[in-house]
């Protein structure tokens, strides 16, 4: 397991994801306790799988956190 950007722990492979580390990244959890990681990106720009299949290892999107402008915690 290994921190998100929203410093919550993630599991293998989500935790390999540059999503994982990525300003756009989101930590999703359902009610039956499983994990995903949700792109916020892709509510702004049909070029993004708003869950992308993961993890991933490129994406011309990624972005340090705090660089997304007006992007608030519940954004998505
Ligand atoms: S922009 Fe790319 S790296 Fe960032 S969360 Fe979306 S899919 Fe993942």
């Amino acid at each position: 397991m290994s921190a998100s950007p929203q410093g919550r722990e993630l599991p293998f492979p989500l935790s390999q994801s540059l999503c994982a580390r990525c300003g756009w990244g989101k930590r999703v959890e359902s009610e039956r306790g499983s994990v995903f990681l949700m792109c916020r990106r892709a509510s702004r720009d049909s070029g993004f799988e708003r869950y992308p299949l993961q993890p991933v290892i490129s994406c011309t999107g990624h972005e340090e956190p705090g660089e997304q402008a007006g992007l608030g915690d519940a954004g998505g």
